[in-house]
Parts: C-alpha cells; structure tokens; sequence
C-alpha cells in the first residue's frame, strides 16, 4: 500500500491498534473494572428512564443537567471549569490537540497508563518518560531535570499511578506544579479507591488540570470522564471537543446513578475491603511479590516467566494483564484487579497451583 506510506506518518506506521483480549466466559480481571453491577430493582427504574429518552434528538451539547449533578455529587468547586469527554481517554487526546503537535512535549513518570504515550504519538507530539525508583517511587531529581530539559507543554501524573497501583507523594506532585512550565494533569482515575486528591486545591494554580472518570467506578461501559480546572482553560478545551461527545444514554444513564451514588460508594468500599483481602492471601503464595496499591488493582511480581503464568491463568479461565518486559521495572509483573470475593479466591487459588 504505496499510498499508506506516502499519507501516514512513519510513527502511526509503526503502532499497532489497541489490544483487547477476547474475553466470553473468562472471569474478567484485566482491566480495573467493577465487578458489581446494578441492583436488579435500579436496573428497571433505569430501563423505564431510558425508555424516554429521544434518541432521535441530538443529545444536550453542554450536558447541563448531568454537569450540574456530577458538581454536586463529586464536590467540584464552583470557581472550576468542568468539561466531559467520551471516557477520559477523549480529554487526553482534547489536551493533546490543544496544546501538543510537532515541537511541542509531554513528559510523564514512566511506568504509567498508556494512553499518554500513545496519544502523543497519534498527534505528533514529543513523549519523554522518566523511569520511577525500583520501589516506584518517582525520582524527582531525574523528573526534575527532565523537565527542565524538555520544557513539557503538559505533565501527565496519574494518581494514583497505573500499572503500579501507588500514589506518589504529595510534596512531590505539588514540586512538579510549582516548577511546570506548561500544563499539568492530575489523573485521578481511581479517586474512589484512594480518596486523595487535588480537587479542592487546584483552584490556587490556573495551569492545573483535575481529570476523573466513572470506569473504574462501574460505569466503564458509559464512557464518562472529567476535567476540571481554570474556567479559561475549560473554556479553550471546550473548542476543541467534538458538539455531541456525550450521547444521550449514557447523560441519561449516569444521570440515573448519580441519583443513586450511595450504591456505588458502598461498592468501591466493598472492593477496598476485597483489596486487603486479596493482597493479603496473594503475600501468603510463595513465589511472588505484591505491591501496595490504593486502587482497584494489584501489581505483583512473580519470581518466575510472567509470561507462563499468564497463559495457565488463561487456560483456567482468568484474564488478567500481563505486563513483562524483559529487564524493565515490569519484568515479570502482572496486573490483577479486584473482583468479587469468589473470583478473588478462584485466583489466589489458580496462582497458588502455577507457582507450586
Ligand atoms: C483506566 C484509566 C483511565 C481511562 O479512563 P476512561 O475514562 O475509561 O477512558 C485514565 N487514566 C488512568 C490512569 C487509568 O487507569
């Protein structure tokens, strides 16, 4: 295809689409979603809502009603801007459209969520990562250098951070703030897990964004993320985001959880306690390292071929995420989030066979 390699960058060339492994019947745990799901009783009051909907019109383009909502429920100061996208993959890629592009840089901690990496390459913006401590700490005299040598238009930190499933420390986060010459994002994708945050202190720095999202909450399949941040900053965002990103049944369908959000508090304290759990009996396996995490997920590191293990977890029915890289600080870690408690035993148990 002649054509491909005169029209697509070399770098898109080299990329490979976005893997997701096929799942029917495995027990799913894998990518950090909820295992719970509404109760049955919820499930028709919500069907009945949805039924109203009019998938004829266009959604409502500013989403006020569920803005209004999510401001209430999530406590989001009325001196910050709020704007959603489609999961909070989409406001990345609204971040890397605004401020990325050629000659421009992000800069991250590096292991960290994938997205950053490849939407910087999707729209052609530089992509500097600075390897975290063996502890993954982050290393901030390396960090720090770093960014005084790459002059990053934005900072993505995620926290707490993914794969890792620590947060890093806060006097940290707040030095890279104070010392960023662009933007600065703070990805609080698992907020419900850790219960730490910048929200209610962002409103003192005007190049701090605040992102959130409803996956990891139980609402994966609805796509709604969140930024908040300096209402002029909110409002450059907003000319970027596509009129309709929101569509109508997840407005409706988040609408209707948010109305009843004790629901999925009482579920991320359900999977907390799951966690400690988890992480308890996955540190009585002989075999292995786990890592504290203050998400829904556990990073552990096996003393054996990561990659061996993944396949008989496979083979038994379990999905998680196989993260080794041979000679990185992932070597030979995988990924398991939380699920319920049986299929958290069904894991401990099949892990406990492969690593006998
Ligand atoms: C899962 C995850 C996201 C993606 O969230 P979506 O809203 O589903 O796009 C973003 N950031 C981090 C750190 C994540 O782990």
């Amino acid at each position: 295809m002649e054509l491909i390699e005169r029209l697509v960058s070399p770098e898109i060339r080299a990329l490979s689409a976005y893997h997701v492994p096929p799942a029917k019947g495995m027990v799913k745990l894998d990518a950090m979603e909820n295992p719970y799901s509404l109760p049955e009783a919820l499930r028709q009051e919500w069907l009945t809502k949805l039924g109203q909907v009019e998938i004829n019109r266009y959604p409502d383009s500013g989403a006020c009603e569920l803005k209004s909502k999510l401001r209430e429920v999530f406590d989001i100061p009325d001196n910050l801007g709020l704007i959603l996208g489609n999961g909070s993959d989409e406001l990345i890629q609204m971040v890397a459209s605004l401020v990325g592009g050629p000659g421009r840089m992000f800069l991250t901690p590096s292991p960290s969520f994938s997205m950053y990496e490849i939407i910087s390459l999707t729209t052609s913006t530089g992509f500097k990562s600075v390897s975290l401590n063996n502890d993954f700490s982050p290393n901030r005299s390396e960090f720090l250098k770093e960014l005084e040598n790459t002059n990053p238009a934005c900072i993505f930190i995620a926290y707490p951070n993914n794969p890792t499933g620590n947060s890093f420390d806060r006097i940290f986060i707040e030095e890279i703030i104070s010392t960023a010459p662009g933007l600065v994002v703070i990805d609080e994708a698992y907020f419900s897990f850790s219960g730490k945050s910048f929200l209610q202190q962002i409103d003192q720095f005007s190049h701090v964004l605040v992102m959130r999202t409803l996956s990891k909450s139980g609402l994966a399949g609805l796509r709604l993320g969140m930024m908040m941040g300096h209402p002029e900053w909110i409002e450059q965002l907003e000319k970027i985001r596509l009129p309709y990103n929101i569509n109508c049944l997840t407005q409706a369908s988040v609408e209707f959880c948010l109305d009843h959000f004790s629901i999925f508090s009482d579920q991320a304290a359900q999977i907390i306690t799951d966690r400690m759990w988890l992480a308890e009996h996955l540190q009585k396996l002989t075999g292995l390292t786990v890592f504290p995490s203050e998400t829904n997920f556990i990073l552990v590191r096996l003393d054996r071929d990561a990659d061996q293990v993944f396949e008989s977890l496979k083979h038994q029915g379990i999905l998680v995420k196989n993260l080794h890289r041979p000679d990185t600080l992932l070597e030979n870690c995988l990924r398991v989030t939380v699920g319920t408690p049986q299929q958290n035993l069904k894991l401990v148990n099949e892990l406990g066979h492969c690593l006998r």
